[in-house]
């Protein structure tokens, strides 16, 4: 077999996916393994267990986070590192990070079937709590490693019992002795399932991933007055909900105004006092805009608080509007990116690019090194849900892209 053929073995993976889908595994064919708990610690021991078979060194961080590595023949150099999380919503389903984690450790046991060896040490690594569903903020285990918050914060956030993550992670067996981040990568791939219905709605194999889309999130609050729904005739009264649907309309309506990647998505509202013949007299709803481009999504930004500003004068209801939450798009780096798109025409795969609507590890591991992300297609775009499902043969295409963007880094030795 020559480098350039040269396959991962799509049985194995598929294997390996559904035995760690065994544990947290839901009566509904999903998995339930929030971080740090029983269920994770059996979920990282059976990973790193594999990673030890496979004659590789594993090492934990003081976040938990884990890297298991295979030397290659300059072991100075940064390891070409790829990985996701083990950790699942509370209805998760079998694929979403699990299958980036045993993609990479299946690229290693495919190098070992064929004894080759690389220039650089290839590591698989497994982020801590990438979910955030038990401890905020989430994706935390890469999120101390790259410095977007500290050790201090991480180990301070707390579950619904009052369980703190520094001593879940003692309790489990998973506290480490590495200072996070003190541990260099020489570039970083990330395999992951798309999470959205785009390559399966086009019917391509492979998504190559060019960024992942910025976000900004709000808190909007119009306040009326509440008054009794048949006395108060239409001219006289202040509904704060029926201003609150201009603004809820023009959210979309900006989101639509940036096609192909602008997103304008109102999810939660609460009306007080929520009963049917008063007058709603305030309403609380959440605004979450999206672009993969910085400056446009700042024109999105500004437009919505021009219309807000706009509307609370032309109705005389006070409206307030606070941004709570802003990450900037993040783009991968070319030189991956490339190598993803070389790896999937080398092997023949038909492909596209997608951009990622959903936050991954990969976005803080790309501001300590290159990086990029390979995405493959999942049934009716769904995860974060038990019926969360993938075919195998893009799972095992996807892993093949994996290897090859790798080996384009790491170089063959032998
Ligand atoms: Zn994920």
């Amino acid at each position: 077999m020559t480098q350039d053929t040269l396959k991962i073995n799509g049985d194995r993976l598929w294997k390996s996916l559904m035995e760690l889908a065994q544990i947290g595994a839901t009566p509904k064919g999903g998995v339930k393994r929030l971080a740090l708990t029983d269920l994770d610690k059996q979920g990282r021991d059976l990973v790193t267990g594999w990673a030890r078979q496979a004659g590789m060194s594993v090492t934990v961080d003081q976040i938990g986070n884990v890297f298991m590595r295979r030397d290659g023949k300059n072991n100075a150099l940064p390891p070409i590192m790829s990985g996701s999380h083990i950790d699942t919503q509370p209805t998760g389903g079998k694929f979403d990070g699990n299958y980036g984690v045993l993609a990479a450790l299946e690229v290693v046991r495919t190098l070992n079937d064929h004894k080759i060896q690389t220039e650089a040490p290839i590591e698989v690594a497994f982020w801590t709590n990438e979910e955030g569903s038990r401890f905020v903020p989430v994706m935390m285990g890469s999120g101390v490693f790259c410095g977007a918050f500290t050790l201090e914060h991480a180990y301070a956030a707390k579950d619904t019992e009052g369980k703190s993550v520094k001593d879940e992670l003692s309790r489990i067996g998973y506290l480490g002795e590495q200072v996070p981040g003190d541990h260099p990568i020489g570039a970083y791939f990330e395999t992951h399932i798309e999470q959205g219905p785009v390559l399966e709605d086009a019917d391509k194999v492979i998504g190559v991933v060019p960024a992942v889309m910025g976000l900004s999130w709000y808190d909007c609050v119009v306040t009326g007055m509440e008054a009794h729904a048949g006395p108060t005739p239409m001219h006289l009264r202040k509904d704060a909900l029926q201003v609150a649907t201009k603004i809820m309309q023009e959210v979309v309506n900006i989101g639509n105004r940036y096609p192909p990647y602008g997103r304008g998505t109102v999810g939660m509202v609460q009306v007080f006092p929520n009963s049917r013949n008063v007058i709603p007299g305030e309403v609380k709803f959440s605004i979450d805009l999206r672009n993969v481009n910085d400056e446009l999504l700042n024109k999105m930004h500004e437009e919505i608080l021009a219309f807000v500003d706009q509307t609370s004068k032309a109705t005389g209801l006070g409206v307030t509007v606070e941004r709570v939450s802003y990450y900037p798009p993040c783009p991968f780096h070319p030189e991956c990116v490339d190598a993803v798109r070389s790896a999937t025409a080398k092997l023949g795969y038909s492909t596209m690019d997608v951009v990622s609507g959903a936050g991954h590890d990969a976005i803080y591991a790309a501001r300590l090194a290159p990086a990029g992300m390979i995405f493959v297609p999942c049934k009716d775009g769904i995860s974060h849900n038990e019926i969360e499902d993938a075919k195998s043969e893009h799972l095992e295409a996807g892993c093949n892209v994996l290897l090859h963007a790798m080996l384009d880094r790491a170089k063959i030795v032998s």
